[in-house]
């Protein structure tokens, strides 16, 4: 069975679906086809590829094809019936999705992988959240006009920076994490009350805002009701001006990014803060925050960017191809696809199929 690895084309894509090293972890039988140039902007040469037993060549006729995002217009005719597609299939693109349906291919889509527990090496949505969380807190203490540590010097002491992470889930933890490794004075915040301790543990202050949410089964959380929700926005204007960054991080699955940093609240934030808006794919947690860009307003720094993952492209690379590599690992049997629809990983994140003749 051949494995097709497309170049991205997508506007600001860095990442590749496969990296060289993944390839000896394939399943027994996988024959590995790279379109030429397909790793270079993630730091991975066709020679390495080569070198790990792959073919540079005409990705698309494999019968299976993994990618980072959606296939553009003009990529989606070269798929057929019968082949499978791995990608992430959701946000920008989704305009895309009748017409890949109409190929009939079985296009499996990495952010619908169920997340029980025997699916997480498959879990490309936690992996990618990893990168996000420690880019955001580089970002924003690249753009902050001060040290992130404390610093004695013989010019006298700097205090340290005031970090607020918004959301403790897979990112945020991470920000905390690396904000905490910079030598920041970190405190966080989420509606899931069972997640202090882990932010304890990561040597940050779990702030008390007064405001619990619910969680779900799933263990994320329920999107707080309209009061629940001013009463948020409220403590936390009151609270942010003490903050020199903050990262915000908060979603509920399906429903827009809730805003809980209103006007009023940045414009209370010491001049120089920035805020790094990791929701901004899903409308943002910040009410200034501007899809896709970074503007600075009343001297606070807000960054809305989109792809924060491909911004780090040779690990959000790597881990997104283990998470492939361990897909791909229940697709194929004996050196051939081979689609167990009783397998709730593999009908739970198919979106399209081929069609069933009747
Ligand atoms: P996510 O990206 O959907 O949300 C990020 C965080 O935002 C969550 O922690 C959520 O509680 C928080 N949030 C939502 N509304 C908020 C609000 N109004 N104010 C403050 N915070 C708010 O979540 P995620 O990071 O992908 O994962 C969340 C949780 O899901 C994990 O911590 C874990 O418990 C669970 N999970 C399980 C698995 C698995 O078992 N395979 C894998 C990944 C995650």
């Amino acid at each position: 069975m051949r494995l097709g690895v497309p170049k991205e084309t997508a506007p600001g894509e860095r990442r590749v679906a496969l990296v060289p090293e993944t390839i000896g972890r394939l399943p027994d039988g996988v024959e590995v086809v790279v379109e030429p140039g397909a790793g270079e902007s993630a730091s991975f040469a066709d020679d390495a590829y080569r070198s790990a037993g792959a073919t540079i060549g005409d990705p698309w006729p494999a019968d299976a094809v993994a990618k980072v995002t959606w296939p553009a217009p003009d990529e989606v005719p070269r798929l057929r019936s019968g082949q499978a597609l791995i990608a992430f299939l959701g946000g920008s693109g989704a305009e895309t999705l009748p017409a890949l349906t109409q190929t009939g291919v079985h296009a499996f889509a990495l952010e619908s992988i169920p997340r029980i527990t025997r699916a997480q090496p498959l879990d490309a949505l936690s992996s990618q959240a990893t990168v996000a969380g420690y880019k955001a807190v580089l970002l924003a203490a690249d753009r902050l006009p001060r040290f992130f540590p404390m610093l004695t010097t013989a010019a006298g002491t700097i205090a340290p920076a005031k970090v607020l992470v918004i959301g403790a889930g897979v990112a945020g933890l991470q920000a905390i994490a690396t904000a905490r490794r910079l030598g920041a004075v970190v405190s966080a915040f989420d509606v899931r009350p069972a997640v202090a301790e882990q932010v304890r543990s990561l040597g940050a202050t779990f702030l008390d805002l007064g405001v619990e949410g619910e969680e779900t089964e799933g263990g994320y959380a329920r999107e707080l009701t309209p009061e629940q929700q001013a009463e948020q926005q409220a403590a936390l204007q009151e609270r942010i001006t003490q903050f020199d960054v903050l990262v915000t991080t908060a979603a509920v699955p399906g429903r827009p990014a809730p805003k809980l940093v209103t006007e009023a609240a940045v414009r209370g934030m010491p001049e120089g803060a920035v805020i790094i808006d990791l929701a901004a794919e899903t409308g943002g947690n910040c009410e200034l925050t501007q899809r896709g860009s970074e503007i600075v307003e009343s001297g606070v720094t807000i960054v809305g960017f989109t792809n924060v993952p491909s911004l780090m492209p040779t690990h959000a690379s790597q881990l997104l191809s283990r998470n492939v590599a361990a897909l791909l690992a229940l697709l194929v049997s004996e050196g051939e696809l081979k689609l167990d629809w009783d397998d709730e990983i593999v009908t739970g994140s198919c979106v399209t199929r081929e069609a069933v003749p009747a």
